[in-house]
């Protein structure tokens, strides 16, 4: 089939779609024990797509049993490491080759611009799985430096069964971040995906069947965070438990770790990213596209979205104007229509979520500079236009808490001390910008800014071969590269005599 071009297009294939919509349990597709099921609803529209199942305790019980029997079998965890790169080789190959099913499915489920889930989503998932199943038959294990009368062996171990809880944003690949190291390692794992975007993480199971996955590895759970993310966090029989969502669940989430039985917990949390700009930039017009592409990309719904601009004094208001024409171009369209720069916010909570911020801005005497509004109300979706504020106080609400859509809060600064005050005043810290042609400068504000990922005259560079995390309450741990091995396994010492 040729891939789509029009909206048209677009939208016939995706009235063709058969949807799956149950969990995925033991290597098949089960309605939840309850029988009850909630709505999926295209944000693009506000139309229901299909009933997906709500998955509770007891279909959490059901699936972490499936995840421990086929761990303790061997079936997976004792493959050797070539044969676990060759499932999920595989397993990459079958998503790029169900990509513009996936990208679709990934549109109609939380808004986002069709192409963009086929360019980025789709794309990153499968070097993702990709990169981390090449990379498993080329890590080795250590002997420690001891004398010569013992010998200490230093072993990965699978920690066993891994409960992933992910969010909305962006669906799939968040999804992916856990299970291709999780599943590289050897672990079994029951993935829930978020109750607002949890159509592609239930059709990735059959394909991980396909690949050659073992029943009762992959599982799926679909349900809302209390009734199915909290007992698989509070699980007893659930060795690690693995997040990515707001800095409030994944608190949470650590207490029901302690207070359950101290499985290993990594949360990757929220973020308000500062986007800084030095006057000496080298070319301030693609720094200005640049920054608003960096807020306005998947409608603001980014944990590393620039949503703090922070700009020197003398050039400010020049380049605040150029920000502001290059947001206006990214105005929300259908999410099926090609060359979307934005499409819609992902439901109608998040939209008012949003609008309220808007509101807040206005009310602590920010000013507005571009949008401010809802869009394309008669279409029945939930679209926000580009904005942005100027005159922003750091002490304000829309400088401090992470909004999560397409709200640019811009704030002058007069030096380089001060900018990386600024920066750094936030409880988050997981990404920053900065734009300068001074190298000095560039390394001096880039080591003593407090984010786990810097970019120098650009934003949002980076892939699998590098860690991704957060700083301070923007979580604990890292996804991407051998160093996400880490929240996969356990390191064993094994000491063996040697004296005769
Ligand atoms: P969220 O915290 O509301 O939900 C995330 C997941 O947690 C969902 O699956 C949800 O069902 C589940 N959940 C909610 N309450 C729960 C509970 N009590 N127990 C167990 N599970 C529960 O976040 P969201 O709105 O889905 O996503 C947006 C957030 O994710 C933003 O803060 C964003 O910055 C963050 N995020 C971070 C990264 C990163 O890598 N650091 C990447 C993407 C998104």
């Amino acid at each position: 089939m040729s891939k789509p071009h029009t909206r048209e297009q677009w939208q016939a294939r995706a009235t063709a779609l058969h949807i799956r919509s149950q969990a995925f349990i033991d290597g098949r597709y089960v309605d939840a024990a309850s029988g009850k099921t909630f709505d999926c609803v295209s944000p693009a529209d506000g139309r229901v797509v299909v009933a997906v199942a709500e998955c509770e305790a007891e279909d959490v019980n059901r699936a972490v049993t499936a995840a421990r029997k086929a761990f303790e079998s061997g079936v997976w965890a004792d493959q050797s490491p070539v044969k676990r790169k060759r499932v999920l080789v595989k397993f990459a190959q079958l998503i790029d080759a169900h990509g513009e099913e996936l990208a679709l499915v990934e549109s109609l489920d939380m808004g986002k611009p069709v192409g963009d889930a086929l360019a980025v989503d789709v794309a990153a998932t499968v070097r993702c799985m990709n990169w981390t199943g090449e990379a498993i038959d080329k890590v080795y294990d250590e002997v420690a430096p001891t004398g010569h009368d013992e010998l200490g062996l230093v072993t990965r171990e699978p920690l066993g069964v891994i409960g992933a809880i992910v969010p909305w944003n962006f669906p799939m690949l968040m999804a992916s971040w856990k299970i291709a190291p999780a599943l590289a390692m050897g672990n079994s794992v029951v993935l829930k995906p978020s109750e607002k975007s949890p159509l592609t993480a239930i059709r990735l199971a059959e394909l991980a069947i396909e690949a050659g996955i073992p029943p009762g590895v992959l599982n799926v759970i679909p349900g809302f965070g209390l009734g199915a993310g909290e007992p698989l966090a509070l699980h007893m029989d659930v060795d690690g438990i693995v997040f990515t969502g707001s800095t409030a669940v994944g608190k949470h989430l650590l207490q029901c770790a302690g207070r359950s039985n101290l499985k290993r917990a990594y949360m990757e949390c929220g973020g308000k990213s500062p986007n800084i700009v030095f006057a000496d930039a080298p070319d301030l017009k693609s720094a200005a596209i640049a920054a608003a592409g960096a807020i306005f990309y998947n409608q603001g719904e980014v944990c590393t979205a620039a949503s703090r601009l922070l700009v020197e004094r003398s050039v400010k208001d020049e380049f605040l104007a150029m920000v502001v024409e290059a947001g206006r171009k990214m105005q929300p369209r259908h999410p099926f229509e090609p060359g979307a720069p934005m499409g819609a916010m992902v439901d109608e909570v998040q939209m008012q979520r949003v609008l309220g911020f808007i509101d807040k801005g206005h009310a602590e005497g920010a000013r507005l500079a571009l949008g401010g509004k809802r869009v394309l109300q008669e279409t029945g979706g939930y679209y926000i236009e580009p904005t942005i504020f100027d005159e922003v106080a750091h002490e304000m609400t829309i400088s401090r808490e992470e909004i999560f859509g397409p709200v640019l809060s811009a704030i002058a600064f007069e030096n380089e001390d001060e900018a990386l005050r600024i920066a750094n005043d936030s409880p988050y810290g997981l990404a920053a910008g900065v734009w300068t042609n001074d190298l000095s400068r560039a390394h001096r504000v880039a080591r003593k800014l407090r984010a786990g990922s810097v970019w120098v005259n650009y934003w949002d560079g980076g892939d699998m071969t590098a860690p991704f995390g957060g700083y301070k309450q923007s979580g604990n741990g890292r996804d991407k590269s051998l160093h996400a091995f880490d929240k996969y396994t356990e390191v064993k010492a094994t000491w063996i005599n040697l004296k005769p």
